[in-house]
């Protein structure tokens, strides 16, 4: 096997996805399997589907168009707020999408109408978090106008937290979600089925017993797909496997070199001034990967005595003084990895993705190049719910 890769355990995303959903539906709440951190991989998207998940969420189009072409005919949420420029592809691709803009709402209704379909829709609330969602002052305003909309149905309001500015969700922001439902049910009559409350950052205060009655849709990635490495951080959710994606890459350099630079000092590749301390001379390895792939500070060794240095665009610095065996060129050396690493090795064509499921016998996938995966789909591409 050549180059960096990722070995793939669907068997550990399957078992996740069950006991997310199971816990979920304990509480009277249905899941949207987030497949986002994996480019929209349609063999993840089948194991959260095995695993229990209602319906997936995506935040890009593409993403939802490569699971449409794999056949994956389960209902699909655009995450992600539509841009104007693409109403016609949100309607034709996607079953429901999250939304904050009005003049967008009505673009979709116009898309909906051209295409003979009834598109449905959530109207995001910010509730402090300070990325989407309109301001909940204009609620009532905002949905006046939306239920005037042939060609969209509002199904439902929902709110994002954690990602932007960090907001924990608690029993206050939850309740307050759940209580502009409640007054947009009671003023229009409406049934707005789903109140769909966030994301992976949820699911602590479920656990907690602390979600209030009335939230009943959440949209789970991280938690499924990393066992929440970065969602639990602090008190692990011990059921959860995290142990879904392994990143391997080659050792191409092993030197012993001083452990600080020589020589006048400016700023590193990416225009940040590098700190080092002096620990004498060390036992340094390059591996075949670099920023482009991953996010260095997000990986996690797996082998012992392996220490993260630095990376640049190609190359990433390991510290091997500690290892116990000694290393050797060529050795493959394995590292688990947070979000932000995740996204990125999943995204870069150049780091192979192979399964490594037992129980279904999948086969290797292969490295996908980035093509324009948004041709059009089939007619017959009807949603199931
Ligand atoms: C990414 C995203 C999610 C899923 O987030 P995780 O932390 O991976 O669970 C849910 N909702 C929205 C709007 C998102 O953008």
């Amino acid at each position: 096997m050549a180059g960096p890769s990722v070995a793939i355990d669907l068997a550990a995303v399957e078992a996740n996805a069950r006991i997310v959903t199971a816990r979920c539906a304990a509480h009277g709440i249905a899941v949207a399997g987030v497949t986002k951190g994996t480019c929209g991989m349609p063999e993840i998207a089948q194991a959260m589907l095995r695993g229990g998940v209602a319906c997936l969420g995506e935040s890009r189009l593409d993403n939802i168009a490569r699971l449409r072409e794999a056949g994956i005919n389960a209902s699909m949420m655009l995450l992600r707020v539509p841009a104007l420029s693409e109403v016609d592809d949100v309607v034709r691709l996607a079953d429901i999408s999250l939304n904050s803009e009005l003049r967008v709402i009505r673009a979709l209704a116009d898309a909906a109408r051209r295409a003979g379909v009834v598109h449905r829709i959530v109207l995001m609330l910010d509730l402090g978090d300070l990325r989407e969602g309109i301001w909940p002052s204009d609620l009532m305003l905002t949905v006046g106008a939306i239920v005037r909309l042939p060609g969209v149905q509002l199904i439902g309001l929902g709110t994002n937290l954690n990602c932007l500015g960090g907001v924990l969700p608690t029993q206050y922001n939850m309740a307050q979600l759940v209580a502009h439902a409640e007054a947009v049910r009671a003023r229009f009559g409406l049934a707005l089925p789903l109140v769909s409350a966030g994301n992976s950052g949820a699911l602590p205060l479920l656990l907690a017993g602390g979600m209030p009655p009335g939230v009943n849709h959440l949209r789970i990635g991280e938690a499924i797909l990393q066992g929440g490495r970065d969602t639990f951080f602090e008190r692990p959710w011990s059921a959860l496997r995290r142990d879904a994606f392994t990143l391997s890459c080659e050792l191409i350099e092993l030197k012993k070199k001083p452990s600080m630079p020589i020589g006048e000092r400016g700023v590193d590749a990416f225009g940040t001034r590098p700190h080092f301390s002096d620990d004498g001379e060390r036992l340094r390895g390059i591996l075949d990967i670099g920023q482009q792939d991953v996010h260095p500070d997000s990986l996690v060794s797996l082998d012992a005595g392996v220490r993260v240095v630095g990376a640049s665009s190609d190359h990433l610095v390991v510290d091997l003084t500690a290892m116990p065996g000694p290393p050797r060129i060529g050795q493959r050396l394995r590292f688990a990895m947070g979000y932000g690493s995740l996204l990125r090795a999943m995204t870069s064509p150049y780091v192979g993705k192979h399964g490594t499921s037992l129980r279904h016998g999948s086969p290797p996938f292969p490295a996908r190049p980035m093509e324009d995966r948004r041709t059009p789909r089939p007619a017959s591409s009807g949603s199931t719910e």
